[in-house]
């Protein structure tokens, strides 16, 4: 069987301050009822390793919201020249989006080198939730509350500090950089990281149930069978079209590229975009293919659940609950799904 190790909570400050001498280290902070990433500053006082997933995506770190994607005429790569990130906590919904992000900006035909770059050289350290929030429904998609794949180390956080595995040779040459910090876990330690699995893996079942949140084996046909229903204009009918559904969403990748004078030469833009917003899909002419909100907020949900499972054999949403939080509208995903898949 794989060894498993363990990290001591007293040596978790001395694990990142080894860390951030190669990497720029972010780590989870709670700051009211929501965790954000922070740059870590040598203290783990507010470090929230447990928990559930922080309130930005973890895209964020590797397509930024606005980055410089070419400078005045030159043909090199303008590539960023701080240190490589090393994100700290990451939840297992989070992970569950490099599905997507990977199929857009890596594996297919188009190769983003800013992408591709970021993913080579940051640093993942996932960790398992230890609770779940109301908005929580990753079970449903068929995501686990802990990282299974897609991570260099992974945290358990357990009473005594963290069951600790190991997902990459990347992983596998910090952790062995900083030997002296870890033993090996013990039955008993491995025991209560299972336990505490098992426990927040009942707390998104509950959740799921009291939300009456559909299961992904029911969204097979959902958006060509009610691809003319009500519900599209029903629901859109408080949308105020701010995109921040898109924007807070771990799996949406959508950009606008644009030229821009910074202070001494042309430079191209990318930035994010959303889907939700009227000019997103307008064509020179002014032709626009999804005039009415109604028709944006139904490809939204099309190239979720019906494009994405089938070009890549996945739907693009995770389950993170991050878009119900952020909808000043109250738009919830949730009772959407159980709205089509209860009108087929
Ligand atoms: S659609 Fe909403 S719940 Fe699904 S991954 Fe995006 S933000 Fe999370
Ligand atoms: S977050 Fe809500 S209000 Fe804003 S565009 Fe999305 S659905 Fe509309």
């Amino acid at each position: 069987m794989e060894k498993s190790l363990f990290l001591n909570k007293h040596n978790l400050q001395p694990f990142l301050s080894g860390i951030a001498a190669d990497y720029a280290v972010y780590v989870p902070v709670r700051k009211g009822k929501h965790r954000f990433f922070k740059k870590y500053t040598g203290t783990t006082d507010e470090v929230v390793i447990g928990e559930v997933r922080p309130f930005e995506p973890l895209k964020a770190f590797f397509s930024r919201a606005k980055e410089i994607v070419a400078k005045g005429f030159e043909d090199t790569i303008p590539h960023a020249t701080d240190k490589p990130f090393a994100i700290v906590g990451v939840k297992a919904c989070d992970l569950k989006g490099f599905k997507v992000q990977d199929f857009v900006f890596k594996d297919q035909g188009f190769k983003d080198p800013f992408y591709i770059k970021n993913r080579e050289e940051n640093l993942i350290i996932g960790a398992d939730c230890t609770c779940a929030i109301d908005t929580c429904y990753c079970l449903a998609l068929g995501v686990k509350p802990y990282p299974q794949e897609d991570f260099d180390i992974n945290l358990s956080q357990i009473e005594e500090g963290f069951v600790v595995k190991v997902g990459s040779s990347k992983g596998e040459a910090v952790v062995k950089k900083n030997a002296s910090l870890f033993e090996e876990a013990s039955e008993g330690q491995l025991m209560e990281k299972e336990n505490q699995r098992a426990r927040v893996h009942l707390e998104v079942e509950e959740n799921i149930k009291k939300n009456n949140v559909p299961s992904q084996e029911l969204f097979g046909g959902i958006i060509e069978r009610n691809y003319k229903s009500e519900i599209w204009a029903d629901e859109a009918k408080t949308c105020v079209e701010c995109g921040a559904c898109n924007t807070i969403c771990p799996t949406c990748h959508c950009f606008l590229l644009f030229d821009q004078r910074d202070e001494k030469q042309m430079a191209r833009f990318r930035i994010w975009d959303s889907c939700m917003i009227k000019e997103f899909a307008r064509v020179a002419g002014g032709a626009n293919p999804r005039p009415k909100l109604w028709m944006r907020l139904r490809n939204r949900f099309e190239k979720k659940f019906d494009f994405f499972p089938k070009v890549s054999n996945v739907y693009a949403c995770t389950g993170c609950g991050r878009c119900i939080t952020a909808c000043p509208a109250k738009i919830d995903i949730r009772k959407v799904l159980r709205r089509l898949v209860n009108n087929a």
